[in-house]
């Protein structure tokens, strides 16, 4: 089955279109990009040979503030792939109230197989290709799959030292010591968390019995594993791209996390025994969390899963053919578009607190991005139940009318 995100992506507005009464035209507006740039990016590896790789930065659309979203370095990144994470990160960014507008980039290569020289070299090469297309007050990238808090920052130097000023808030995601925000690392779990606390409150499950299994270990896979252990919610299956472990007693996460960053993969864990991911998908979890990439959850799988409550880290974990399977068989899916928006909200505040030059505590983010978020959470919940509809078809309701009500008073020019 090949999958294409950005028809996701048009099939999920128009699925949340029959429930908002907004001029038709909009639709069209927001179903396509405003502007994509495309890179190639010539880089001398250290074996003195010249590989050419190519790379892409999406403008969605930025009727509520500049665009905003990550770069992915991955070697199934491609134009639609990027059209369609600008894209939801544009409802994202609605749904959370930051004055946003969607953005995303990337890089189609294997980082895993090339060295931090070449790294850096890749990544300074990608930043000179898009700074013309990046700026504070009109794009800010940020991390994404493989990319980290070393590789914003030179991101940040390569920017600076081609304008010739300081900018930090041209890009979020930086480590604190060059700009960067207190909880930016841990954020998008952190969200993930305050999100999943608050459907399991609407929903009256007590935390205690429940168990978790997480596909993906990567920033949000790891850091969720550590955050539900502190909340007493048992993780028992986890798994990443060489396979998974299961332990159906709990796997503790600092261990897990040290062996995987030993090993390079949390398979072969002395505490659990081995499964596959397809294992992982069908385990006896109650809350499974896709925390990889996107359409892991599809045609071919979705009649194995058994867990009741799916909470997407990922963007785009879960194929509209699945969701309608797992949403007429009683499973709670709460969308990447709010499950997932704790990453770009202390994004936010990276970018407010690198404005102001005012850098604020730890208790201080965490307290922001609960408001927030929870925030964000009861109002999807409240739509849910009142129109009788999916949270993600929620979450676009909310999202589209506030996107397409600011392009309405800006005006279509010319
Ligand atoms: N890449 C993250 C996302 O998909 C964060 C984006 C950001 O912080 O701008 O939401």
């Amino acid at each position: 089955m090949q999958l294409n995100p950005y028809e996701m992506l048009k099939k999920q507005i128009d699925d949340a279109a029959r429930y908002i009464d907004i001029d038709p035209e909009y639709f069209d507006i927001l179903k396509e990009p405003r502007e994509i740039l495309e890179v190639s990016l010539p880089v001398r590896l250290s074996d003195g040979s010249i590989k050419v790789f190519k790379g892409w930065r999406c403008h969605y659309n930025n009727a509520l503030g500049p665009y905003k979203g990550g770069i992915r370095y991955h070697v199934q990144v491609n134009r639609d792939e990027v059209i369609a994470l600008a894209g939801w990160m544009t409802i994202k960014c609605a749904v959370a109230q930051l004055p946003f507008g969607g953005g995303k980039g990337g890089i189609n290569c294997s980082p895993a197989d090339l060295s931090i020289d070449e790294l850096e070299k890749l990544t300074r090469a990608y930043a000179l290709g898009i700074s013309r297309f990046i700026g504070t007050d009109y794009d800010v990238p940020a991390p994404d799959v493989n990319t980290n808090p070393q590789i914003m920052a030179w991101i940040a130097d390569t920017y600076e030292k081609i304008k010739g000023f300081s900018q930090p808030s041209v890009i979020t995601g930086k480590p604190v010591e060059v700009g960067g925000s207190l909880g930016r690392s841990k954020a998008t779990a952190q969200g993930g968390v305050y999100v999943l606390t608050e459907a399991l409150k609407a929903l009256n499950f007590n935390n205690k019995d429940l168990s978790c299994a997480i596909e993906g270990y990567g920033n949000a896979g790891s850091y969720m594993h550590l955050l539900l252990e502190k909340m007493g919610i048992k993780v028992i299956a986890v798994s990443d791209t060489r396979g998974g472990i299961y332990n159906p007693k709990g796997l503790p996460a600092s261990e897990l996390k040290e062996h995987k960053m030993k090993n390079r993969t949390v398979s072969n864990f002395p505490e659990g025994e081995n499964i596959t991911d397809r294992e992982l998908l069908s385990s006896n979890a109650d809350i499974l969390i896709p925390a990889a990439l996107e359409g892991m959850i599809n045609e071919t799988n979705v009649s194995d899963i058994k867990a009741k409550i799916i909470l997407e880290l990922a963007n785009g974990p879960v194929t509209p053919q699945a969701e309608k399977m797992l949403s007429d068989n009683g499973v709670l899916i709460i969308p990447d578009v709010l499950a997932n928006s704790g990453g770009v909200i202390v994004s936010y505040f990276e970018w407010v607190q690198g404005r102001s030059g005012e850098y604020w505590d730890e208790s201080t983010v965490d307290k922001k991005l609960y408001n927030r978020i929870t925030e964000a959470f009861r109002e999807i919940w409240e739509i849910k139940g009142r129109k009788k509809i999916k949270m993600r078809e929620a979450a676009y309701v909310t999202a589209i009318g506030r996107i397409s009500q600011a392009m309405r008073i800006r005006g279509i020019w010319p």
